[in-house]
C-alpha cells in the first residue's frame, strides 16, 4: 500500500536540485537488479549470515484497483483459483528457504510485515492460511514479534481484521491518501470519505496497537484548505503513526501520461504542502522520523518496521518480495507494466520447490555499497547517522572520508547539519529528503538503472 518509486528527472537545468525525484526506500533499486548468471544456492549464500534477528517479508501482489500514482509491483484482481495457487506456490517457497537457512545455529525472526500490494485482498480464511506459513513454514512466532500489515479501506473488513488480530498484528497501515472524494477520485483511487471512516472505526474495534494512516499531497486541485482538512480527518482517529506522501507521477501508471518534464509550480506546491503538514503533525504531538513519517510522541514503541531496509537479514518471500544479505541483494523478475506483472505473477505459482532454493535476480553488494547504503538509509532518518557506529562497522572511516564531495554538496545547500557525533539532515534537508538519497547512488548503480529496460 505503500507508495514507492523509480528516480524521475534529475536536477533541473537551472543548476537547482528538484526535490522531488525519487523515494529511496531500499538502496539499490530493484531496476539496478540483473539476472544472476550462476543462479546461486539459498544454502551457501546464507550460510556465513547472523540468523538470530532476521526480518521476514510476504508480499501479496493484488489489489481491487490500481491507484493512479502506484508502481509497485501488484496486478488488479486475481482470476478463480490465483490466490489459493498463489498461497500453494509461497508455501513451497517458505518451506526451501527455511531449509536452506539450515539447522546449525538457531534462526530467529525479529519482526514480520505483509504488504503488497494488497494483502487483505485476501479472504480471512486466506489470511488464516498466510499466517500458518509465516508461521510453521518460514518459523516465525508472530505472536511474539512485530508484526505489520498493509490493508486498504474496502478490504479492511471485521473477519479479515479479526483474523489479523487474534494471529499477532501489531501494526495495521491503511493506505488513505485523501479525505476529500474528489482529490481520491484525481489520484485514481476512487473512495467514499464515508467508507474510509467505517474502515478507520473497524480498525480501532480490532484492537491492533498501532494504526498508520497513509496520506498523499500534490493531487490535482488539492490546496492548503483540503489539506489541513484530510489532516484533521486523520488526526481525529489519533493514529499512531501517519506517513505523508508526496504525490510522484511515473511511466507506466494510470497517471503515468502527466510523467516527464520538470514542473516547477508543482515542486513548490508539494514543499508548501510538506512543510504545513509536518508543522500540523508537530503541532499536534507528533514527532517526526523521517520526511514522511511521523510517529504520535505517547505511541508504544514499535520494533525495527521503520528500520527493516536498513538492516541486512531478511527474508522476503512472494513474487515481489527482496531478500538481502551482506553480500547479495535478490528477487524474482521485475516490472511495473500490468501484462508484465500478470506474467510473472503466473510464473512465480507455477514453480516447483526446488526453482526456490536459488537467487535468480538481484545485485552484489561491495563494501563500497554497502557503506553508501548505510549511510544513504540512515541519514534519510530524522535522527541521523552515529558517526561513532559507522567507523566501528566500516574499519574506523568516518562518512566524511568516504563521502567528501556529497556531504559538503549538502553541508553548502543547508541541508546538512554535523553536531560531531551524528550526522543529520536539517528540516531543509530532510524536506528534500528525496533529492539527497539519488544523490549518493553509486556510479554503477546509477547505470544499471539508466539502463534497465521499463516494462
Ligand atoms: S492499493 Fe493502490 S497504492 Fe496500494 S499497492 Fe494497490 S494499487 Fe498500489
Amino acid at each position: 500500500m505503500t507508495t514507492a518509486t523509480r528516480p524521475g528527472p534529475g536536477a533541473d537545468g537551472a543548476g537547482t536540485t528538484s526535490p522531488y525525484q525519487s523515494y529511496v526506500y531500499a538502496y539499490p533499486h530493484k531496476t539496478a537488479y540483473r539476472e544472476l548468471p550462476d543462479r546461486p544456492r539459498l544454502d551457501a549464500l546464507w550460510a556465513a549470515e547472523p540468523k538470530d534477528a532476521l526480518s521476514l517479508y510476504l508480499h501479496i501482489p493484488f489489489c481491487e484497483i490500481r491507484c493512479g500514482f502506484c508502481n509497485l509491483f501488484t496486478r488488479i484482481g486475481a482470476p478463480d483459483g490465483l490466490t489459493g495457487a498463489y498461497l500453494d506456490a509461497l508455501e513451497r517457497q517458505a518451506t526451501a528457504v527455511r531449509e536452506a537457512l539450515g539447522e546449525r545455529e538457531p534462526v530467529r525472526f525479529a519482526t514480520a510485515a505483509f504488504g503488497g500490494g494488497t494483502p487483505t485482498f485476501l479472504t480471512a480464511a486466506e489470511l488464516e492460511r498466510l499466517c500458518d506459513i509465516a508461521e510453521h513454514r518460514a518459523g516465525a512466532d508472530l505472536r511474539a514479534v512485530p508484526l505489520s500489515v498493509e490493508a486498504s479501506p474496502a478490504t479492511a473488513t471485521a473477519d479479515r481484521l479479526q483474523v489479523l488480530a487474534e494471529r499477532g498484528t501489531t501494526r495495521l497501515s491503511l493506505g488513505v491518501q485523501s479525505f476529500d472524494d474528489t482529490e481520491a477520485r484525481a489520484a485514481v483511487r476512487p473512495q467514499r470519505r464515508a467508507d474510509v471512516e467505517a474502515a478507520l472505526g473497524r480498525v480501532r474495534d480490532a484492537r491492533i496497537p498501532v494504526l498508520n494512516i497513509d496520506l498523499i499531497y500534490g493531487i490535482d486541485g488539492q490546496t492548503e484548505r483540503t489539506w489541513l482538512r484530510s489532516l484533521d480527518a486523520a488526526l481525529a482517529w489519533r493514529p499512531e503513526e501517519l506517513y505523508l506522501y508526496p504525490l510522484y507521477i511515473r511511466p507506466l501508471t494510470g497517471l503515468g501520461r502527466r510523467a516527464g518534464d520538470p514542473d516547477p509550480a508543482w515542486d513548490d506546491q508539494r514543499l508548501r504542502l510538506y512543510r504545513l503538514g509536518r508543522d500540523h503533525l508537530l503541532a499536534h504531538g507528533y514527532r517526526q522520523q523521517s520526511m514522511r513519517m511521523f510517529r504520535r510522541a505517547d505511541a508504544p514503541p514499535q520494533g525495527a518496521d521503520d528500520y527493516a531496509c536498513q538492516t541486512d537479514g531478511m527474508i522476503g518471500l512472494g513474487c515481489g518480495a527482496r531478500s538481502y544479505t551482506a553480500g547479495l541483494h535478490y528477487s524474482f523478475d521485475y516490472a511495473v507494466g500490468m501484462h508484465e506483472i500478470r506474467g510473472i505473477v503466473d510464473d512465480y505459482v507455477s514453480r516447483p520447490a526446488a526453482d526456490f532454493a536459488r537467487a535468480e535476480y538481484g545485485r552484489r553488494i561491495d563494501t563500497d555499497e554497502a557503506r553508501r547504503r548505510h549511510l544513504l538509509q540512515s541519514l534519510l532518518q530524522a535522527e541521523g547517522l552515529d558517526v561513532a557506529d559507522y567507523r566501528a562497522r566500516f574499519g574506523g572511516r568516518t562518512p566524511r572520508e568516504d563521502f567528501p564531495a556529497e556531504l559538503s554538496r549538502f553541508a553548502d545547500r543547508g541541508w546538512l547539519a554535523d553536531d560531531g557525533p551524528r550526522l543529520r539532515l536539517t528540516p531543509e534537508g530532510l524536506a528534500h529528503s528525496d533529492a539527497v538519497g539519488p544523490e549518493l547512488f553509486s556510479p554503477a548503480v546509477r547505470a544499471a538503472m539508466a539502463a534497465y529496460e521499463r516494462k
